[in-house]
């Protein structure tokens, strides 16, 4: 059967017989892997389509048990992700996240809208990438079903409200903790029961966590292009999205990338 599909690639390797085995992140089918024998050194249309950082549309055979591509075309190539170092180290981890945390075969059109947002976003941003990544991946945890609790002490239900402003109304008392090992924030009284658990992970932020997480939340990607993050803000954020990530979704990429960075 032969099947449509647009796409982004997020990985390939090569096999036997000069063919390729290509992972592509589909609208309509999900994460698929197919095997190709279209060279990648030509510069035809189909070969084209399948580099890094380009959504395309591809003709697929859908054997009994296998998949394997025809033809493809380039509806879109974001080349200019591969001119910058910063934007092409953010879409590759990325590219990366999207294939651990992706299902095989499982159609989620709106997490592929929101990726083709993220690219447009990170291929015309003048501002600093990894603040676009974070509000993917703040979003993609709402869609995954892993969004962290933000409205009530995650451990004893206690909600944001009752938490108010303290006395001299310039520091809000809000709940300030996240705890990672609990999945949310987290009052001061259970924080300091789950820190004589050694697996407990709890942070305290500078800035307030509950604002941060709904603005990433909550705005469109393209927001994000115009935000460039205080340094100390920037590198709070990666490590708890990176420890959340790691643990709810075995998908920690923004740890390596730090590394990367301070190379
Ligand atoms: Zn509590």
């Amino acid at each position: 059967m032969l099947i449509s599909a647009e796409g982004i690639v997020l990985r390939q390797r090569k096999i036997a017989n000069n063919k390729r085995m290509i992972v592509i992140f589909t609208r309509q089918y999900g994460k698929l892997s197919a095997g190709t024998s279209i060279n990648e050194k030509s510069r035809n249309k189909s070969a084209l389509a399948l580099r890094p950082f380009t959504y395309a549309e591809y003709d697929i055979f859908k054997g009994r048990e296998s998949y394997s591509i025809n033809s493809a075309s380039v509806k879109k190539s974001y080349y200019s992700i591969g001119e910058d170092i910063e934007r092409f180290m953010t879409a590759s981890s990325f590219i990366e996240y999207l294939d651990k945390i992706l299902p095989d075969e499982e159609a989620m059109p709106g997490l592929f809208d929101l990726a083709l947002d993220f690219m447009e976003s990170v291929a015309r941003t003048n501002a600093r990438p990894d603040t676009l990544l974070y509000a993917f991946i703040v979003k993609s945890l709402r869609m995954l079903g892993v969004m962290p609790e933000l409205k009530c002490c995650v451990n004893c239900g206690k909600p944001l409200e009752a938490f108010g402003r303290s006395n001299d109304g310039k520091v809000p008392g809000r709940l300030k903790l996240f705890s990672v090992s609990s999945g949310g924030v987290i009052c001061e009284e259970c924080a300091n029961r789950e820190k004589s658990d050694p697996g407990a992970l709890i942070y305290e932020p500078v800035f307030d966590i509950i604002d941060v997480f709904r603005y990433f939340s909550d705005k469109p990607i393209s927001t994000f292009e115009k935000v460039s993050l205080k340094q100390g803000v920037s590198d709070m954020i990666r490590r708890i999205l990176a420890e959340y990530t790691g643990r709810y979704l075995g998908a920690d990429v923004l740890g390596k990338s730090n590394e990367l960075e301070v190379q």
